[in-house]
């Protein structure tokens, strides 16, 4: 991943991922993979159709919620994937030939908020990614934390006011996220802007199918047995994925598909993807399976453990 992409060819790479993801033969996919399939259609609708034309993300109104973890990240290909096409269909409608116009971001506006001791992994892996991705991270722990999320969000309104809404990668599976919908502003007791959550109606193996096709490096995490990133107190690798504990069925791998036909797919390359150095998870990876052998919704947690 040394090569660096502008933000242009990058959005232009996920428009390839998607677009190719969707092409997959119907004959040759599983019932999982067209699953998947339909809840990228659903997404890229959204994008395309519900918010894209509410507010403009070539101007700085839309940010992303960025913390390195699994669901942002399948997000953000995808909301890449919709930018490109959305400036695709700006430049058809222009009168000028396509070689005049420049994609016109050079960076994306992303929040992190960093109040948790973050692993050496998923450091390293956002680090990575802030370049790959061009994401113009705001984290709030260069201003010094305060107590809680909402002050943290509102504190970055503050230094971004022209920011209106933000993409957020939550699931109806994940705690409180039931009754939650695609646009939809915050609670009364939080700073107001638009919450974008075009991910919710995806669920835990949608994640895994879409991500493992998509050729992207992976946070290094979920190959050693985490399955849901908290801070460093406060996850373990997921007790179910043990291999002393998983059933014979539950061993085999589900997505030979997507990876066999990933993007930039080669047998020697593909563990380069979730590489890691730090020695302590290349020990844990002895004892536990991938997180992607796990694809229960309700078991997703089962590694956030309460802090003492
Ligand atoms: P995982 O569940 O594997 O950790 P994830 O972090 O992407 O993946 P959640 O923890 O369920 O997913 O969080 C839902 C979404 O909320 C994220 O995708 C991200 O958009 C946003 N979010 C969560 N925590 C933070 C944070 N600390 N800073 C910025 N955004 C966050």
């Amino acid at each position: 991943y040394e090569e660096e992409m502008t933000l242009g060819q990058i959005a232009e790479l996920c428009y390839h991922i998607t677009s190719t993801f969707l092409k997959l033969q119907i004959a040759s996919t599983t019932e999982l993979t067209r699953n998947t399939q339909e809840a990228v259609l659903r997404t890229r609708s959204y994008f395309l159709n519900d918010i894209f034309t509410q507010w403009d993300p070539l101007n700085s109104e839309i940010s992303f919620a960025y913390n390195g973890g699994k669901d942002c990240q399948v997000l953000l290909l995808l909301y890449l994937s919709a930018l490109w096409e959305h400036y695709m269909l700006g430049i058809c409608k222009s009168q000028y030939d396509q070689a005049y116009h420049n994609f016109p971001l050079k960076k994306l506006p992303t929040v992190f908020i960093n109040s948790n001791e973050t692993f050496p992994a998923l450091e390293s892996f956002i680090s990575m990614t802030v370049n790959r991705y061009h994401l113009s991270l705001y984290e709030d722990k260069k201003y010094g934390c305060s107590s809680d999320m909402a002050s943290e969000f509102e504190r970055y309104l503050e230094l971004n006011p022209s920011t209106k809404a933000i993409v957020i990668g939550v699931r109806h599976t994940d705690p409180f996220g039931e009754k939650l919908k695609t646009i939809q502003m915050t609670d009364s007791n939080w700073p107001q802007f638009i919450r974008l959550q075009p991910l919710l109606e995806w669920n835990l193996a949608n994640v895994w199918s879409f991500l493992l096709y998509s050729g992207e490096p992976i946070c290094p995490l979920y190959r050693y047995g985490y399955t849901s990133l908290g801070g460093v107190n406060d996850t373990i690798p997921n007790p179910y994925l043990k291999r002393e504990v998983v059933s014979d069925e539950d061993k085999t791998f589900k997505f030979q598909f997507e990876l066999e036909n990933s993007v930039g797919y080669s047998p020697e390359n593909v563990t380069k993807r979730w590489e890691t150095q730090d020695p302590n998870l290349i020990e844990l990876g002895e004892q536990y399976l991938p997180g992607w052998y796990l694809l229960e919704d309700f078991k997703e947690r089962a590694g956030r453990i309460k802090k003492c």
